[in-house]
């Protein structure tokens, strides 16, 4: 039997990168697509060789077929604030258009289907920590509605190809993720502050930094994706690390890992910004049988060396 050929849109950002890697480890065949909007072909360079992937350039918000495949994961979407603010009808196009294009790939070959949500679904929450029954706090006209809604969107066009077409397919809620591979540059929080303590600059808070977020790493979060596809679980599944921080404390924890002698700085924060934000994964643990095992200092750690390969 041929081995499985499996789609991962968004294959060259962080996340979709580490899914390949993970994918390919495994023995299956991995078909990449992105339009590089917000990737980069350097996060997939040490797959040049491996004839087990191939990849496309290509943009999903329009309809493409590039054969068979037996699974598809779409993580195709820009996901830092910085990024969706400047691609705001792009975000929404891909969480809309893109999403529906690749559902129909998953119904067209009879594949399984696992879609990248996320804890924004939650918007500022009133329910804490975050249980999957909890059904969000989100402005949809405010500045972060162009990447909210478009995930909401994205999870109820999902659930309708299960309800209506019965394709196999998955959704889970992912929270703040860090790791090599996260753009240095795109004004996440774990980006920001990593750059600036290894640069010596000013770490900039935004607000009074008491704001809360949590932070899993991105082996941990591609492990519980992974799981996840394997199941028939069709309802929204949180994975996250829920051990919550308050992004003072964050920048304490990257001052102390980086040995950074940096300032701290307090910034206006943006409107909307979730006030806090921590996964309940009672769900996962249950389903899965996944706990999250790397912690914010190793996590850092682990970091550390891509970080510094940015630094002049
Ligand atoms: P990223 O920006 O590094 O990767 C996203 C990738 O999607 C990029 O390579 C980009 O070029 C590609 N892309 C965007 N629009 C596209 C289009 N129209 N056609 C083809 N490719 C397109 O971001 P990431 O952190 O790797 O996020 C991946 C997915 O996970 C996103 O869907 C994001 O919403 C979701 N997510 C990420 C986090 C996190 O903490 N990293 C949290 C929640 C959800
Ligand atoms: N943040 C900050 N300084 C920065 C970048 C972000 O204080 O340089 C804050 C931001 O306001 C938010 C938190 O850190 O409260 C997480 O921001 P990020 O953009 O990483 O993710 P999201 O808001 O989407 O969770």
């Amino acid at each position: 039997m041929s081995e499985k050929r499996i789609l991962v849109t968004g294959a060259a950002g962080f996340l979709g990168s580490h899914l390949c890697d993970k994918l390919l480890s495994e023995g299956v065949s991995v078909l990449g697509v992105d339009n590089l909007c917000t990737g980069n072909p350097v996060n997939l360079a040490h797959l040049a060789n491996e004839p087990r992937f191939a990849f496309e350039e290509a943009d999903i918000t329009r309809p493409f077929d590039f054969g068979k495949v037996d699974y598809v994961f779409n993580f195709a979407s820009p996901a830092s604030p910085v990024d969706y603010h400047r691609l705001g009808v792009e975000t929404l196009l891909v969480g809309s258009a893109g999403t529906i294009n690749t559902l129909e790939i998953a119904k067209k070959y009879d594949a399984g289907y696992l879609h990248a949500s996320t804890s924004e679904c939650y918007g500022d929450p009133e329910v804490h920590p975050q249980v999957e029954t909890y059904w969000g706090n989100v402005n949809p006209v405010g500045p972060r509605s162009v990447y909210d809604e478009a995930k909401r969107f994205s999870e109820a066009a999902v659930t309708a190809y299960h309800r209506y077409y019965g394709v196999d397919t998955h959704l889970v809620r992912i929270f703040n993720t860090y790791g090599p591979r996260l753009q240095a540059n795109d004004g996440r929080v774990i980006s920001n502050f990593m750059m600036q303590a290894l640069r010596g600059e000013p770490l900039t808070i935004y607000g009074d930094g008491m704001q809360t977020r949590s932070f899993c790493y991105v082996s941990d979060l591609v492990a519980g994706i992974v799981l996840l596809s394997k199941t028939h679980e069709h309802t929204p599944v949180n994975i996250g690390n829920p051990v919550e921080w308050t992004m003072l404390e964050c920048a304490q924890e990257i001052l102390a890992v980086t040995g950074s002698q940096s300032k701290i700085v307090f910034h206006p924060l943006p409107q909307d910004d979730p006030t806090r934000r921590r996964p309940d994964i009672t769900k996962a643990r249950n389903l899965l049988g996944w706990e999250p095992k790397v912690f914010l200092k190793e996590g850092l750690g682990l970091s550390l060396d891509y970080f510094k390969s940015f630094v002049k």
